[in-house]
């Protein structure tokens, strides 16, 4: 018996082994990805539903790896996170955001481009000044860019967050609620914050077409935004009976596959152009 307990133990072992030695591999390969330039941006549309124009696009990352191809924010962003590179890797997310907004705007396109900040940038104090510094190196107004932050950014140092957002909304850039309802968070935030908008989880867009409830919380929702004053997004907009109700109960913009998935710079362009014409 103990004899079979061993094998198994040492199996366990170099199964064990094994994961470390990928997981070291993988954690040198996200080091590679940030220097070599692996990450690339794409853009999902954010369409007014008012005047069903586009206002802007959300920056989402994705890593094109030398062997596995285009890796997507889930397969990625937790050990990003865990390897302390959440950091370098909102950098590099701004640095590449804010160049294709330089190439939007000398193109005579005015597209606002939203970038999702984790929970870990709270730590970073002196955010407001390097993204301030970012837009003005490239001539970019601050309207240029917003920012999408998470409940647990919002809850896991109240003063801290608030002190960041309010620095960052005094230059003129716009803060975005992202995953709204979704967070442990009480509402009280909502009164005292500086934010400028709120993003509805797709989890409530979903089910919105065949559910008269979850259409009754996505309506309530909105009104909630506006006796705010803020602005209401909502995503995961899959089909026509979703994106019609949210123009119906006065919705600001929306955001989904039914309008367009997230897109490369130059399929962004060609969708644009069609659209356009
Ligand atoms: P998110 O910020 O909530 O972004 C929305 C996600 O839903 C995106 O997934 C988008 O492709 C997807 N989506 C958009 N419309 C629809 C739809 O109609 N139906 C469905 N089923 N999905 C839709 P993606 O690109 O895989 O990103 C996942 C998450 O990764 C993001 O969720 C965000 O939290 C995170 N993320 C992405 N890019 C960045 C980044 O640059 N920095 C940080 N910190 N996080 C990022
Ligand atoms: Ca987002
Ligand atoms: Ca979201
Ligand atoms: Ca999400």
């Amino acid at each position: 018996k103990a004899k079979s307990v061993r094998s198994g133990h040492h199996v366990y072992r170099s199964a064990d082994n094994r994961h470390g030695d990928a997981r070291l591999r993988t954690v040198q390969e996200l080091r590679l990805a940030l220097t070599e330039d692996q990450l690339v941006l794409h853009y999902q549309p954010k369409i007014c539903l008012r005047t069903g124009f586009v206002a802007g696009v959300e920056a989402l990352v994705r890593w094109n790896h030398p062997e596995r191809g285009l890796l997507f924010p889930d397969q990625f962003l937790t050990l990003v996170e865990e390897t302390g590179l959440m950091h370098a890797l909102t950098q590099e997310v701004l640095r590449k955001a804010l160049d294709q907004s330089v190439l939007w705007s000398d193109q005579g396109r005015t597209l606002t481009i939203a970038v999702n900040l984790s929970g870990s940038s709270l730590v970073d104090a002196d955010l407001p000044e390097r993204v301030g510094a970012m837009l003005s190196a490239r001539g970019l107004l601050p309207t240029a860019l917003m920012l999408e932050i998470t409940e647990d950014f919002l809850m896991a140092d109240r003063d801290r967050a608030r002190d960041i957002l309010t620095r960052l909304r005094a230059s003129g850039i716009k803060i975005s609620v992202d995953d709204f309802g979704t967070g442990y968070s009480s509402l009280a935030y909502l009164r005292d914050l500086p934010i400028d908008e709120l993003k509805l989880d797709q989890s409530f867009v979903f089910p919105m077409a065949d559910d008269v409830r979850a259409a009754a919380l996505v309506a309530s929702t909105i009104d909630l935004a506006h006796g705010l004053g803020l602005k209401m997004v909502a995503e995961g907009v899959e089909n026509g009976v979703a994106y019609d109700e949210l123009v119906r109960y006065g919705c600001d913009y929306a955001q989904g596959y039914f309008m367009s998935r997230p897109l490369s710079a130059a399929a962004l362009d060609e969708w644009l152009t069609a659209r356009q014409s």
